[in-house]
């Protein structure tokens, strides 16, 4: 368990990678010298700093989404101190055998970082309050449930940190860091828009700079050509430490006009350490509380609503933001994934199929590396198939899956060139959704929302990247735990450029006409809300256990229903408030229908609801 790293001697916590080498340093930097500190920007992850020839190499050590740990490219261990006592034993891919380990010098305890220690505070009050947990039940919830707590929090607190101005202008921002204090390096964080993009305003010499902080295509954030960051507040972190490449050091929270206090930033900073505290680091993790982590993304709908009459935050005044203040240096790597190339003596195929298509055939297989395997998922194309085409699809396929990187989309490893075309992904051993709901209908309401939500989530993180799936279907949604779904299968799914709202098909095709919204059968076109059409589709075959939609009815049948503005009933016991959900996925018109910010909000708030 993760927790028991804080027992390790040479567990350092959440210092920095300079404070590794200093330790290392000074225990005299004997080749296999190690310890072990917090990543500080892979949430849930470690950092393993190894000497080795006078330098130090340091090993980001991921959490998986299974619970297990891995440095990547790695064999998977159930903890980190099993990662450890693996590689005492067999180097395997490192610099060199870990020999002994460098303690923390005596009386240190593991630093603990500002935003790690909150992040735990908020999990644990989370799942106390939403599902009224107490003792080892809480503890068991916690462990169960943390890659997905970890993400919800992940995505949600920093609208808490009394640095986030939610969606404010640039010209809203300055002055309210010149408002008061003009401490150099005073800050705020404001949304630029719905696409997951920010700019961190920082005070410098009289003046505000503005950073913009992109997402790119896996989720990170950074400032341009900065480090990556999986949550904004690590950011906030490291820029707290080090100015790295920013004209300087963060020091002090520019505060909201709403009044929001929040947590400290990191103690040790000079000029911000003491304020707040642990009253306000507890004021927030309240306001943290089941109702407030309800809430959806500053930006949604509903919150623009809700903030209308609120003088100080007008989203909706947002005027374009080019006058950003950029790097000179481009980062031109980042937008050009590589695909990994397998080969063949690397995969074993094992017998009895996991699905087909027309492509050719789906199977069990191990994936093997330098000393460890995992097991797989191959999609091989069919040897008899004189068809280009078909294998153009695939490799289509994969240039989409490549580029896709979200817990709940199904992960590709490689392609593998040889007697046929393979394509290997990371393995969903219960298959899709509707054949696993067929067979399971003793599955809870609160099961099936669950695994509906975590879709969402999957197809909000398509919508924020802007890529079509044109797929959407239970059929294509695949299990890996029965509290653990997937999306799969994107042959068909098309990635927009950024000036693009949505995908115009050239002719008809072989379409999945009973998912597809009126605008894809009538104009052809495809966006992510004709997925979000689709989406309610999937969600009454989820709540009607894997019933066929449309039941008995011709395809051109179903397109005159929805026009005449029929739709389809609720399928037996399925709640009041699931069922407006899917009536509002079926919305004709586009522009008036949710997006998935708001329609993942919506099953989130219900979930948690429920759950409780
Ligand atoms: P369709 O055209 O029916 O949408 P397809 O022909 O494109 O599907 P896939 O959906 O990609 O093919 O795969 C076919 C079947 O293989 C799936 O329904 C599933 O049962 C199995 N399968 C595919 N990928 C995986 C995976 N990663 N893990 C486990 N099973 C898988």
């Amino acid at each position: 368990m993760a927790d028991k790293v804080n027992e390790l001697p040479f567990f350092y916590g959440n210092i920095t990678r300079e404070d590794a080498e200093d330790y290392l340093r000074q225990a005299g930097m004997n080749d296999g010298l190690y310890l072990l500190r917090q990543s500080r920007n892979y949430l849930g992850g470690f950092a393993l700093s190894v000497a080795y020839s006078r330098q130090c190499y340091h090993y980001t050590i991921e959490r998986e989404m299974s619970g297990n740990f891995v440095i990547a490219g790695g064999k998977s261990h159930k903890t980190p101190s099993d990662i450890i006592d693996y590689h005492s034993q067999e180097s395997d891919g490192l610099v060199c055998l870990l020999k002994k380990p460098c303690n923390r010098p005596r009386g240190m305890q593991p630093k603990v970082g500002a935003f790690e220690d909150l992040k735990e505070q908020l999990i644990r009050e989370y799942v106390k309050q939403t599902w009224n947990l107490q003792g080892s039940a809480l503890e068991q919830a916690i462990i169960s449930q943390r890659p997905q707590l970890e993400k919800l929090i992940a995505t949600t607190a920093h609208e808490k940190m009394p640095w986030f101005h939610g969606s404010i202008s640039r010209d809203d921002s300055e002055p309210r860091l010149l408002r008061g204090s003009k401490t150099n390096g005073k800050f705020l964080i404001r949304q630029r828009d719905s696409n997951g993009s920010f700019a961190l305003c920082l005070l410098h010499g009289g003046k505000v700079m503005h950073y913009r902080i992109d997402r790119d295509k896996t989720g990170k954030l950074s400032i341009p050509d900065g480090k990556k960051f999986d949550t904004l507040w690590q950011l906030v972190e490291h820029y707290s430490y080090k100015p790295d490449g920013l004209l300087r050091v963060l020091t002090e929270t520019c505060p909201r006009p709403d009044g929001v206090e929040g947590p400290p930033l990191p103690e040790h900073h000079p000029s911000i350490g003491a304020t707040g505290g642990i009253i306000s680091k507890l004021k927030t993790i309240k306001n943290l509380g089941s109702k407030k982590l309800k809430q959806t993304q500053p930006n949604t709908y509903e919150s623009r609503v809700v903030n209308k009459n609120k003088a100080d935050i007008s989203p909706e005044a947002m005027p374009m933001d080019t006058s950003v203040y950029e790097s000179p240096y481009a980062d031109p790597e980042e937008l050009k994934p590589k695909t990994v190339h397998l080969e063949r003596k690397q995969l074993v195929l094992e017998e009895g199929e996991l699905g087909s298509g027309n492509f050719g055939k789906v199977l069990k297989g191990v994936y093997r590396m330098m000393k460890s395997e995992k097991p797989v998922a191959i999609k091989i194309l069919k040897n008899d198939d004189n068809d280009p085409a078909v294998k153009e699809e695939m490799l289509r396929e994969a240039n989409v899956m490549q580029q896709l990187d979200d817990p709940y989309i199904v992960r590709m490893i490689g392609i593998c060139e040889a007697e046929n075309l393979m394509l290997v992904m990371e393995l969903a051993e219960l298959g899709p959704l509707n054949k696993f709901l067929q067979k399971n209908k003793h599955l809870s309401v609160k099961n099936i929302t669950e695994l509906v939500h975590q879709v969402s989530m999957g197809m909000k993180y398509l919508e924020e990247n802007n890529f079509v799936h044109r797929d959407l279907a239970a059929r294509n949604v695949l299990l890996v735990t029965q509290h653990y779904a997937k999306i799969s299968d994107f042959g068909l799914s098309k990635a927009l450029a950024a000036e693009e709202n949505y995908y115009k098909a050239k002719t008809h095709g072989k379409w999945p006409v009973k998912w597809y919204a009126p605008e894809c059968m009538n104009y052809f076109r495809f966006s992510s809300k004709s997925d979000v059409w689709s989406f309610g589709v999937l969600m009454w075959e989820a709540y009607s256990y894997g019933q066929k939609p449309y039941k008995g009815m011709k395809g051109s049948d179903v397109m005159q229903m929805i026009e005449r503005g029929d739709r389809m009933e609720a399928p037996p016991d399925c709640p009041a408030e699931i069922y407006d959900i899917m009536r509002k996925c079926w919305t004709y018109k586009s522009e008036e229908r949710p997006g998935f910010n708001i329609v993942e909000a919506r099953l989130r708030d219900y979930y948690y609801d429920i759950a409780q």
